[in-house]
């Protein structure tokens, strides 16, 4: 699932949930969850293949998707505090799954490992359209969440 849709959910869990504790906890686990569903996502295929000449537009894309993501929480949310912390925290699996792929170690590597299998309807046989209407209702639900 792309950034900007772990983002604000991450902040959406943030901003429904008051004890802090289980905020960040429910924004981690987000991840995993999000993950579980059909959906689109780009390909960082340069990165993950250390094609250190080619990364330029995947590290664009990657920029892109995450300053949207949080422009999108700057205009829409009460802007507190753990609202920012909830959408980085739901942000990190995929960031140990690029340094996994870019500076493989044991620990990465078993994350990385958890964090595919959690992909299992990646495979499946269901439409783009629908791998891309589960973000857009992610991200609707998430702004119903987020809004002051
Ligand atoms: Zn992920």
């Amino acid at each position: 699932m792309i950034l900007l849709v772990h983002m604000i959910f991450g902040a959406a869990v943030g901003s429904a949930v008051k004890s802090m504790p289980i905020a960040i906890t429910l924004a981690l686990l987000s991840h995993y969850f999000l993950d579980t569903l059909p959906h689109i996502e780009y390909s960082v295929v340069n990165i993950e293949t250390r094609h250190w000449r080619k990364t330029l537009p995947d590290i664009l894309k990657i920029l892109l998707d995450f300053c949207l993501g949080f422009f999108l929480i700057l205009l829409l949310s009460k802007n507190q505090p753990i609202i920012y912390i909830c959408a980085f925290i739901a942000m990190l699996p995929d960031g140990f799954t690029i340094l996994n792929r870019a500076i493989p170690n044991k620990i990465s590597a078993a994350h990385d490992k958890l964090h595919e299998k959690i992909h299992f309807l990646k495979h499946k046989k269901i439409s783009n359209f629908w791998r891309f209407f589960n973000q857009v209702i992610i991200v609707i639900i998430s702004i119903i969440l987020l809004k002051p």
